[in-house]
């Protein structure tokens, strides 16, 4: 008999991790398979259940069940639920842990691009899940942080619970703030897009608001990975600032869970040609 893994989201057909892991396991001869998990909003807590009735090693959660997954979950790690997001689930003999990948992904992805975040002063733009997720690393990794949402209320309660926990004043401000904005980006060394604006099929649009420029000196990291090019990295490259596209954080995330699963290291490259092929 195969163990079996998947990815909840709602919905997921979209999703590349299939394709990552199955050729992950592939790869080494792993006798497992990665299935599409289609869960309704209302089926979460059954779902997440159904996974220790179906003796699934674990699984990935998506879009828009990381928060709701919490709940149903045995144990939590400190990290998921500071960031108050699951991306991973690793069934242990019938008890759930939940466990936050997409940080440590992200840390992964900026580091391997050559980006050290240790004391850099950062202005992410978005107050979801992935945004809260990278405020996090970001302030692990004592980088000062600045939160651009355009729901202004959103950003301020990240703000307000991240900055409790790490004992910092992280700024806030509306997406619309152009002037200010840009003020905060001309002191910044990186600036991360975490909003979904540029996403395929909206692939022209830019979160930044017209007349704001992207300086020279500034990293980009787009959080993005369809398309690859996204708008704003076309703003970034033509100011001449240095771009990091998504495809990073999304294999780093894959390969950690990867090996929370299966205690095996993840064959790294393996998984980066799958996705490339994908997009
Ligand atoms: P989410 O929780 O739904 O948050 C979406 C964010 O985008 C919010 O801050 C939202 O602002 C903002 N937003 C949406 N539409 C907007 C618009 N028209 N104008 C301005 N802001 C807008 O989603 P998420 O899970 O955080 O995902 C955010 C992005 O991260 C997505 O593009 C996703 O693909 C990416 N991501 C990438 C990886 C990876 O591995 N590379 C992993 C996770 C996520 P409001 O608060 O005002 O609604």
């Amino acid at each position: 008999m195969p163990t079996y893994v998947g990815i909840m989201g709602w919905p997921v057909s979209h999703s590349r991790s299939p394709a990552m892991h199955n050729a992950a396991f592939q790869a080494l001869g792993m006798d497992w398979r990665y299935l599409f998990l289609p869960v309704a909003p209302d089926d979460v807590e059954e779902a997440v259940c159904g996974l220790r009735a179906l003796r699934f090693a674990g699984a990935n959660v998506t879009v828009p069940h990381k928060r709701a997954v919490i709940p149903a979950l045995d144990r939590v790690t400190v990290e998921a639920r500071a960031i108050g997001a699951v991306n991973t689930i690793v069934n242990r003999d019938g008890v759930l842990e939940g466990h936050n990948t997409d940080a440590i992904g992200f840390l992964r992805a900026l580091r391997e691009a050559g980006f050290e975040p240790r004391g850099c002063r950062a202005v992410v733009l978005g107050a979801g899940g992935a945004a809260r997720a990278i405020v996090y690393t970001l302030l692990a990794a004592k980088a000062t942080v600045t939160v651009v949402n355009r729901t202004l209320s959103r950003a301020r309660h990240l703000a307000e619970e991240l900055g409790a926990l790490f004992r910092v004043h992280i700024p806030t401000l509306p997406l619309s703030a152009g002037p200010a904005l840009q003020t905060a980006l001309a002191k910044a060394d990186l600036l991360v897009n975490a909003t979904s604006v540029g996403m395929a099929p909206n692939v022209d649009a830019s979160p930044l608001p017209d007349g704001v420029t992207i300086p020279p000196t500034l990293t980009l990291y787009e959080t993005i990975y369809t398309p690859r090019e996204t708008a704003l990295m076309g703003q970034a490259h033509r100011a001449g600032a240095r771009v990091i596209g998504g495809l990073g954080m999304l294999l780093h995330q894959g390969a950690v869970a990867f090996e929370l699963w299966t205690a095996t290291s993840p064959p790294l490259e393996v998984m980066r040609r799958a996705i490339e092929a994908e997009l």
